[in-house]
């Protein structure tokens, strides 16, 4: 017999098999030793009173053995010898729109300028080590994108959920725990997505599909030729000019450009071959990291903090100070903050967490709301100078190399410089420096607000014990390739398929991935139409 229930539990329960099929059997007549399985479908923590409660939706097995469909199977079959389709990035918007693409029958030909997710990783040690961005391998540009060596966190505000739950289910099936199915915030960690990302490649050579590495898109082609400044209009892509190791290669079929929120070059030529591009609202700030016993003791409300059976806390923080939104972003409760430059000259940083969320800090981006009108210039890329600008100027602070400029949280507000740094997780190093001083107005100031209210909803969070790391600034994208609302195609150019974080049309792995698959079955209707 399957029975689904609703219920509301002590973390101590909801963590151990044994009594939870206890409690099931005092709360419903049920005899524990016909319990033969169950299995948990939802699972939220109720952290609101000093009691903490899991909320679960369960289904028992009572008398007879648990199924065997705990994820949502799809089928992808053989696609050599169909028509190909450029998918320019392998973050999760390309891998994503290839997978897709492989279920429509179609054969997807992976185009990525960094190195396989394996081989990446030792170029992101190097940048503790040497203190030196490689341009081309780093914690934005390699295979699985900015969200392979991230926290995993898998839930967006996007609200089509048979869209998002497909994600997670074609994560399972390349796999990720089934967890990710049922708790409210899943995320994967990054010690585990790299396998998940190396499955879902091996699926699209399986099925006839091709992964380049170190494959950089370098223009696109037209049918008329070469996509050169002014030419474009009513032309139709077909193909790539890529550069790699073996030289100049030229790729034939419909493109969807994949290329994130990093990646400069392709925004720059976009801009000079004259196709549509706009400047976006981006977010800016810093990620400001505690100690996680006490983000666990605010957000527990207890002293002894998570103890056995809670996972680190998390928190999300959000404000209005003079018109723009100051909130926290991408949370990483027990992580790391990482160096997340794309190349020389700069300084970046961001978020990332191992599965179980274990090491002793906690961080998030802490970022003010940018919008064009509040730069100076029109031009479609300014919001992108911007970021670079920050960067650069967070890079002279820290010394010309990786070592970040840091300031304690407390002092930052009350305008002094900090003497000491708190032990931090970022490995490059961290320098002391003035952040309220040179960090634009129109973000310390608005930070400074932020945290007096965050400090006030939240006892114990404005505090010295909290680090601040700059600079912020690849929160999103700071360019929109504008794109038709129903065929997803760049509104100027045929064939041309903007996708993802880069294009501005997600914020995020899942919202990404969701992108991916709209962007292939666009392809796939395109592709109808110039048949017909
Ligand atoms: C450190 C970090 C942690 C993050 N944590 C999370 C998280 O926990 N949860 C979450 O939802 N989001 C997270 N994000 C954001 C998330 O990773 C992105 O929103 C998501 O990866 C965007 O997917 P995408 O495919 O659109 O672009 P990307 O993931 O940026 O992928 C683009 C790919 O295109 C490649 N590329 C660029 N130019 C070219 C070219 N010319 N030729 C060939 N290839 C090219 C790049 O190398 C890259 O691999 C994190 C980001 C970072 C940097």
């Amino acid at each position: 017999m399957i029975n689904e229930y609703q219920i509301r539990v002590t973390p101590e329960v909801a963590a151990q098999e044994d009594r939870l099929k206890n409690y099931l059997g005092d709360e419903y007549g049920l005899n524990p030793s016909d319990i033969k399985g169950v299995r948990i479908l939802k699972r939220s923590i109720d952290a609101r009173q000093r009691q903490i409660y899991v909320n679960l939706k369960v289904r028992t097995y009572v008398n007879e053995l648990p199924t065997d469909d705990e994820y949502q199977h799809t089928e992808y079959p053989n696609v050599e010898g169909k028509p190909q389709v450029i998918v320019v990035g392998a973050g999760p918007g390309g891998l994503f729109a290839a997978l897709r693409l492989i279920e429509l029958g179609l054969r997807p030909i992976v185009l990525e300028r960094g190195k396989n997710v394996h081989d990446r990783k030792k170029d992101l040690a190097n940048i503790s080590r040497t203190q030196q961005v490689d341009g081309e391998s780093n914690y934005c540009f390699g295979e699985g994108g900015a969200g392979a060596y991230s926290d995993g966190k898998l839930y967006t505000r996007s609200k089509k959920r048979g869209n998002i739950e497909k994600i997670l289910n074609v994560f399972c099936q390349h796999g990720a725990s089934t967890a990710i199915l049922a708790d409210a915030h899943p995320h994967i960690g990054t010690d585990r997505l790299p396998k998940v990302i190396e499955a879902m490649r091996n699926t699209i050579i399986r099925c006839g599909g091709e992964v380049h590495f170190q494959t950089k898109m370098t223009r696109l082609i037209v049918d008329s030729g070469q996509l050169t400044v002014d030419s474009c209009h009513a032309d139709r892509v077909v193909g790539v000019e890529a550069v790699s190791a073996n030289g100049q290669l030229e790729f034939r079929g419909p493109v969807i450009l994949a290329t994130g929120h990093s990646a400069r070059d392709v925004y720059r030529y976009l801009a000079e071959a004259k196709i549509e591009i706009e400047a976006k609202g981006i977010a800016v700030g810093v990620r400001l990291e505690h100690p996680s016993h006490l983000i666990d003791q605010i957000q527990y409300h207890n002293k002894q903090g998570r103890g056995r059976w809670l996972p680190a806390a998390e928190y999300s923080m959000v404000t209005q100070v003079d018109g723009r939104g100051v909130y926290s972003f991408c949370m990483c409760p027990g992580g790391f903050v990482i160096p997340a430059a794309t190349d020389k000259e700069q300084i970046v940083v961001n978020g990332m967490s191992p599965a179980n969320r274990g090491t002793a800090w906690s961080n998030s981006g802490m970022v003010v709301e940018v919008r064009p009108e509040d730069i100076e210039g029109d031009d479609c890329l300014a919001m992108m100078h911007f970021q670079e600008q920050l960067e650069k100027m967070c890079w002279q602070q820290g010394n010309m190399k990786q070592t970040a400029p840091a300031q304690r949280m407390a002092d930052f507000v009350n305008g002094k410089l900090s003497y000491d740094l708190p032990k931090s997780s970022y490995a490059p190093g961290l320098i002391s420096s003035p952040l309220h001083f040179w960090l634009p107005k129109m973000i310390s100031h608005r930070l400074q607000q932020g945290f007096k209210a965050f400090g006030k909803s939240a006892h114990g969070f404005l505090t010295n014990e909290a680090v601040m790391i700059a600079v912020e600034t690849r929160t999103s994208s700071p360019v929109r390739i504008v794109r038709d609302k129903e065929t997803l195609q760049h509104v100027q150019v045929q064939g041309l398929f903007p996708c993802g974080e880069g294009a501005g049309y997600a914020g995020g792995i899942v919202s990404a991935g969701v992108d991916g698959e709209r962007c292939a079955e666009a392809v796939a209707q395109y592709l109808e139409q110039i048949a017909n």
